[in-house]
């Protein structure tokens, strides 16, 4: 556990167990040790064939835990909670949680009804994300807040109006300055009366990748003119007292606090002069950007980490806000946050198969070429000279100059196979023998590849996109200690699909030797954990290859026979259902394939159902690999 950091990253949610698999403390600190799940008991469960009981789904697979979220929520609403508490502010938390991060209806259910005693609500971004927050709200707390953010045009203006209709708690956030007269014009149509609240562009920037757009220039929000004027319009309109609500977001994972309670104050400022100007100022949302700890750094210097927990962010935020507001005799607003990252991430595991690895080099040496007395016929005479000197200086043990003599002969037999006078068997013992030295001198490069059933752009598209990283682990054995290093490779024939760099910096991943055949069940899989991932990943992540998304369970703690059950199993698309996404009819595709199975006529009637039926199973199978042979057995009539 320690090799992979699992104490820092994984606190308090994931640990090993004495068995050496990975397992969820589904209540966090408040897990007791019956209620920890083990995440192989879960693949077992899920992956077996129905007939042994499982569930029969294939891999990859997202492992969701409703309880991990349920505590997440919880630990933000309390850390907002003590702080309040303890500084004696005069106001209290309402958070939002912007859809944006996973809009998966299950999270976004959860999230509702879980907040409902805290009047948690939802932030949305765009017409799609407003349609699903107005439906789930309907079922929360009524106070509980709907942000609009986002660009708008007219339809997106007269949803939000008609969501306040419908006696939801929404607030049209201006991200243009132009938005202003839609929202006037629209809501005097529809005879309801906005909130209106105000993204501010701060000056406070956030230097990481996420605060790219952040600061003056940044690509979002309004300037001090606008707001201004914004101001003295509604004022003109009559409608100075819809404006209640000032938000700003400097960008995800804001490292530190410092940086933090600087934008929280500059954002309070301009919320103090709103109040000065005469709007009915309520609620400041300080947007998202509290961020998590990736590698279990803790620290703001790290890419992957921040300095902070959820206690100290939300105390810097309230003390922020108290100190700006006091100065200026104001009246605390209700502090509203749109914390998507460190609410989701963690409650979502993605856990993949390695299928095979790179073979070590005694195994290259054993299986390629046809043994060193071979070697000598058929070369030239530089090339046997240069072999001659390869072997005299391994017997010296001068290592150096081996290398020398074998990275020349390399040259010199791939040149002479280029022009067709050295057969493949040749350049493979070559190769075994260039090999053999680099890694007796330590020039090998030790790394192996495993390669995974698994898409980095459906499923990890972060670390593709931007370079961001995961914690990945093995989920069993870690009571063995791992014996090789590896990179990952994915299934797609992309040279970009592959996981080359792991937390802590590192360009390789300690594995185990693969054992066994693998397969369901992990009787004999290795199977990899990638965690923290439960935000953006699936939203971003594409149909590269036509690899879809992975299968989905919802797992939560039981105090049935076994600590978790499986109250909710979804395949990933079929084949069939990726190729309908870019325009294909897998109906008529297969209609297609059974006509020219017909026509083709060479085969006897039995052979060509099972033929005619193997097709069809194939738009239904997923197109991640199979373990198993039962997918190709349905082409045989036997
Ligand atoms: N609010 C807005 C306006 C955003 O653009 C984002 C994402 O970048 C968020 C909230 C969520 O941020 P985070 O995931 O850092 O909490």
């Amino acid at each position: 556990a320690s090799l992979y950091k699992i104490d820092g990253w994984g606190a308090p949610y994931f640990s090993v167990n004495s068995s050496g698999n990975v397992t969820v403390r589904p209540h966090g600190t408040q897990t007791l040790p019956h209620q920890e799940i083990d995440l192989m008991k879960v693949v077992k469960k899920v992956s077996e064939p129905k007939s042994s009981g499982g569930l029969g789904l294939p891999l990859p697979l997202i492992v969701r835990l409703p309880d991990v979220l349920k505590n997440r929520l919880e630990s933000l609403q309390s850390a907002f909670d003590l702080a309040i508490q303890s500084q004696s502010y005069g106001s209290h938390y309402q958070g939002v949680y912007p859809v944006k991060c996973n809009q998966d209806r299950f999270i976004v259910e959860d999230i509702v009804e879980f907040g409902s005693p805290y009047r948690f609500g939802l932030e949305a971004g765009s017409k799609p994300e407003l349609l699903l927050a107005m439906s789930c709200l309907c079922k929360g707390n009524p106070e509980a807040l709907l942000i609009c953010n986002g660009y708008k045009d007219a339809e997106y203006i007269a949803l939000a109006l008609v969501a306040r209709k419908l006696a939801l708690n929404t607030v049209i956030v201006l991200e243009q300055e132009e938005e202003l007269d839609l929202v006037i014009e629209i809501s005097q149509k529809l005879a309801v009366r906005p909130v209106i609240g105000l993204r501010a562009k701060l000056r406070t920037k956030h230097a990481g990748h996420f605060g790219a757009t952040s600061g003056e220039k940044g690509k979002f929000g309004l300037n001090t003119m606008q707001v201004l004027r914004v101001a003295k319009k509604l004022e003109q309109s009559g409608m100075l007292d819809c404006l209640q609500l000032l938000h700003f977001h400097i960008g995800s994972q804001i490292p530190s606090t410092t940086l933090l309670a600087d934008g929280v104050g500059e954002a309070t400022q301009i919320y103090c002069e709103l109040v000065r100007l005469g709007a009915n100022m309520q609620v400041i949302d300080v947007g998202g950007g509290l961020g998590i700890d990736y590698d279990g750094s803790q620290s703001p210097d790290s890419d992957n980490s921040v300095g902070y927990g959820l206690e100290e962010y939300a105390s810097a935020v309230v003390q922020a806000v108290q100190y700006a507001c006091d100065r200026k005799f104001v009246k605390h607003p209700v502090i509203c946050s749109e914390s998507g990252r460190a609410l989701v991430s963690h409650h979502s595991v993605l856990i993949f198969e390695a299928v095979s690895a790179s073979a070590p080099v005694a195994q290259t040496m054993s299986s390629f070429g046809p043994g060193f007395h071979y070697l000598a016929e058929g070369l030239t005479e530089d090339a046997k000279s240069d072999y001659r000197n390869l072997t005299a200086a391994a017997v010296r043990g001068e290592y150096d100059t081996c290398l020398l003599y074998a990275e020349q002969l390399k040259q010199r037999c791939v040149d002479q196979f280029k022009e067709g006078s050295l057969s493949l068997e040749h350049l493979a013992s070559v190769d075994s023998i260039c090999e053999l030295v680099s890694k007796a001198i330590g020039a090998y490069d030790p790394v192996r590849t495993y390669h995974v059933n698994l898409s980095v752009f459906t499923s990890i598209p972060d670390f593709w996109g931007i370079g961001q990283q995961f914690p990945i682990v093995p989920i069993q054995r870690l009571d063995q200690r791992p014996v090789v290093k590896g990179v990952l490779s994915d299934l797609t024939c992309d040279s970009d699909g592959k996981v080359d760099k792991f937390i802590g910096g590192e360009t390789s991943l300690p594995l185990h030797e693969l054992e066994g055949e693998g397969g369901v069940g992990g009787e004999g899989g290795y199977y990899l954990g990638m965690f923290l991932g439960g935000a953006y990943q699936e939203a971003l992540g594409g149909l590269h290859n036509l690899f879809g998304g992975p299968s989905v369970v919802r797992v939560s703690q039981s105090d049935g026979p076994h600590s978790f059950a499986v109250t909710r199993a979804v395949p990933g698309l079929s084949c069939g259902e990726v190729l309908r996404v870019m325009q294909h009819e897998p109906e008529l595709m297969f209609e297609t394939l059974k006509h020219r199975a017909e026509e083709c006529g060479h085969e006897e009637e039995i052979a060509r159902a099972a033929l005619v039926s193997g097709l069809a199973r194939s738009f239904h199978n997923m197109p991640y690999l199979a373990t198993t042979m039962a997918a190709a057995a349905a082409f045989c009539a036997n």
